[in-house]
């Protein structure tokens, strides 16, 4: 039976079609292997989104060649946003690369590497210096209704939790962002196939969704009437809230244009709806938002998180913010400690600006230094850092509910899960009696970053 490994570099999406290429190829009688070496195909999954991604790719399909040496049949394929935006040259660059494949085509992946490796494997009978000859494919072609086929997950046991993805694309064009080039225009899936796909997970024994798009609440607005005023994205959400066995909803990202009254309505009346948003400020300058593209002010952005935490009262926010942007002056950055501290995040990813080629921040004026950046990167990392961890020792001597997700990563011995405001706390449980289940869970102390509790 021939192996495949997969490796994925890159955000929850990347992950999610991962996912799906790994079931297309155990369905085509494949075996999966996390070891490299033994591996007959080798695909890398990577998202363009941030520079360190991409190196880390490229420097492992690099050293990935020495498999060739003593497995001269092994198909090696790059695929996802990095594959998208460089084609070609990827195949001009690794000598022993297979096969790009766009993001509009993680369908094909196993189709294509099985024949390959069949090809490959029957030259290698008669002649094995046939066996490199020829063959790559490069398909970064568009393909029309290419959302629709990621829809299939991994039969796991005891899953308690997994990510629908409902969309793909973007019409926006930040000007620091690749995405728009790499996955294409907006595009979302029917509300009765994603509901399909729901209730699957649910009879598998998933509890709680997530629901995955580029700018997930602009679901469907090209494709579906608003309805009672509602979206297509709020409609969706009321869909997945009646499905019996999925007790938790989340969506990530959401953007600023579009989210609307319906949408914070939404989080008063569906009890699913966890209370935390994932939700990209990126700046709190207006200059530098405009700058970027966000077509929203920063007043604007903070209204939006006032009245979700006006809906929610236990609401926990989570963002995004760059720093160093091309002409961000002290000021500006300034204004971005400022919404920060206003808003009193729950945490924050912080990037230190860097430009992606072929995106217009990249050849803006105003580039600024790295020793700069850096200090900035610095001086917000301190303040995030430290909202989190006070966030976070508020939660000790409270009582939260969490979904258990099985045993902790970095101590087996332990059990793991999530509060609704996705803030981790590890516990000690029996793993096969509660992965899958809510339990209430008293918060003992925090490390800062992660809660520890005691089952109630
Ligand atoms: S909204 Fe902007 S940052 Fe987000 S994917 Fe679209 S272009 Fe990129």
């Amino acid at each position: 039976m021939p192996k495949v490994h997969v490796r994925t570099y890159g955000c929850q999406m990347n992950e999610r079609d991962s996912e799906q290429v790994v079931r297309m190829f155990i369905e085509g009688g494949y075996t999966v292997t996390a070891d490299e070496a033994e591996a007959d195909a080798i695909l890398i999954n990577t998202c363009s989104v941030r520079d360190q991604a991409e190196q880390k790719a490229l420097g492992k399909m690099g050293l990935l060649a020495v498999h060739r040496r003593h497995r001269p049949h092994v198909v090696y394929g790059f695929m996802g946003c990095m594959a998208q935006s460089r084609g070609e040259e990827l195949l001009a660059r690794f000598p022993h690369l297979d096969l790009v494949l766009g993001t509009q085509k993680y369908h094909k992946a196993f189709d294509y590497v099985d024949a390959i490796l069949n090809r490959r494997l029957e030259a290698r009978m008669d002649d094995p210096a046939l066996s490199l000859k020829g063959g790559t494919v490069c398909d970064i072609a568009e393909e029309e209704g290419s959302q629709n086929t990621i829809r299939d997950h991994l039969p796991k046991a005891l899953q308690a939790t997994a990510f629908v993805s409902i969309m793909q694309g973007c019409n926006m064009r930040c000007t620091f962002c690749i995405v728009p080039d790499t996955r294409g225009r907006e595009r979302g899936r029917p509300i009765r196939e994603i509901i399909g796909e729901v209730r699957q997970l649910a009879a598998l024994g998933v509890r709680e969704v997530t629901l995955l798009g580029q700018i997930v609440n602009l679901y469907g607005r090209n494709e579906f009437p608003r309805l009672d005023g509602k979206s297509p994205f709020v409609q969706l959400l009321e869909a997945v809230h009646e499905v019996e066995g999925i007790e938790r909803i989340r969506f990530t990202s959401p953007h600023p244009i579009g989210y609307r009254a319906d949408l914070i309505r939404a989080f008063t009346y569906l009890p699913k709806l966890c209370s935390h948003i994932h939700f990209p400020m990126q700046s709190g300058s207006d200059r530098i938002l405009e700058a970027m593209r966000r077509p929203y002010k920063s007043a604007k952005f903070i209204a939006i998180c006032e009245a979700m935490q006006a809906a929610r009262t236990d609401l926990a926010i989570t963002t995004d913010v760059i720093v160093g942007f091309p002409g961000e002056t002290e000021e500006d950055f300034q204004a971005s400690v400022a919404a920060v501290e206003r808003l009193q995040f729950d945490n924050a990813f912080v990037f230190r600006y860097s430009p992606r080629r072929d995106t217009p921040a990249a050849g803006m004026a105003g580039q600024l230094s790295e020793s700069v950046k850096e200090l900035r990167n610095q001086a917000m990392l301190e303040v995030v850092n430290r909202l989190a961890i006070a966030k976070n020792q508020a939660q000790v001597g409270t009582r939260q509910q969490v979904l258990c997700e099985g045993p902790s990563k970095t101590n087996s011995a332990r059990l793991t899960g999530r509060t609704s405001q996705n803030k981790i706390v590890v516990f000690e449980g029996d793993a096969a009696r509660l992965t899958g289940r809510l339990v209430d869970l008293h918060i003992d102390h925090t490390t800062g970053f992660t809660l520890y509790g005691t089952l109630v």
